[in-house]
């Protein structure tokens, strides 16, 4: 496996960063190649910025992790190293880790290869980016995403029909994550009503507004009067689990995974043992 970073995060929907932080791994590297990723750094093709890890380091980081007192082990697009993740683990639970399991992908992956780390997630956080072709193909550099992530939503859904939060405030389930491109309005208003018809009621929903535009291009962000739009949506179509994005004039920063940490200072704090492994 190829890591980016670890440390803990608290820039994640508020019942997953708990009092410290969301214990965060950023694999190196993504099955999609979006025109708009903040994090082209590590998920890109040519020599993504990462450290090779095996399962029995990753085990061990798991565990720091935990003895920093993450409130979770949130896999950040983990999706091409299923297998080696399962086995570092299953390896970090022999040890003693006992942390719930966030899976945080793109959705741009299969039923059969998900069902191998699926009995180890407790949550899936897990975008429908879109249902159309031509705005897959424009900001996800695939139209295949548009059909892909149906299966993999019907799956994940038949799963795991129910969202629930325990005595300690662990959220397991799917909460589903749309992000509102730029002038594709309509393609968000369809996927709101897909998951009306098909997750409300099992799944939450974290809706998102703050799209940054890749550098170097202006791109319009959601006006008010859009904003009051997908309110109105959610409120005619019910849905009424989960987390909205907040309209506010956001100043726009990508992370730098050369740092030690990639983050706002408030945002993060990396994992010393991470840190320790990368200068190795
Ligand atoms: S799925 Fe996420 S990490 Fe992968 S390319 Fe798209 S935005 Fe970047």
């Amino acid at each position: 496996m190829r890591i980016a970073w670890m440390g803990l995060h608290r820039g994640e929907e508020p019942p997953l960063v708990g009092e410290h932080g969301s214990g965060t791994i950023f694999f190196s590297g993504c099955p999609l190649h979006c025109t708009y990723c903040q994090n082209c750094q590590i998920s890109g093709r040519e020599n993504p910025v990462g450290i090779e890890v095996s399962p029995a380091e990753l085990a061990g980081l798991l565990l720091s992790l935990q003895q920093m007192g993450a409130a979770n082990a949130n896999l950040v697009t983990g999706t091409h190293f299923i297998p080696s993740v399962v086995e570092s683990i299953l390896l970090a639970k022999a040890q003693g880790f006992t942390l719930p399991i966030v899976w945080n992908s793109s959705g741009f992956e299969s039923p059969t290869t998900l069902e191998l780390i699926d009995p180890l997630v407790d949550l899936y956080l897990v975008d429908v980016k879109t249902l159309e072709k031509g705005v897959a193909a424009r900001f996800c550099g695939s139209g295949s995403y548009a059909q892909a992530i149906i299966p993999v939503m019907e799956y994940l859904l038949e799963k795991h029909p129910e969202v629930t939060v325990d005595v300690s405030g662990i959220l397991r389930g799917v909460l589903v994550r749309h992000m509102v491109f730029p002038g594709a309005f309509s393609a968000t208003i369809e996927v709101l009503r897909w998951f009306a018809r098909h997750a409300k009621g099992k799944a939450w929903l974290s809706l998102m507004v703050q799209f940054v535009p890749p550098q170097g291009e202006a791109m319009p962000a959601v006006t008010e009067r859009q904003y009051d739009r997908l309110l109105q949506v959610l409120d005619e179509l019910e849905i009424e689990d989960g987390f909205v994005q907040e309209l506010a004039d956001n100043i726009p920063w990508i992370p730098d995974f050369t740092r030690d940490n990639p983050f706002p200072e408030t945002f993060a704090e990396p994992l010393p043992a991470f840190l320790a492994l990368r200068s190795r």
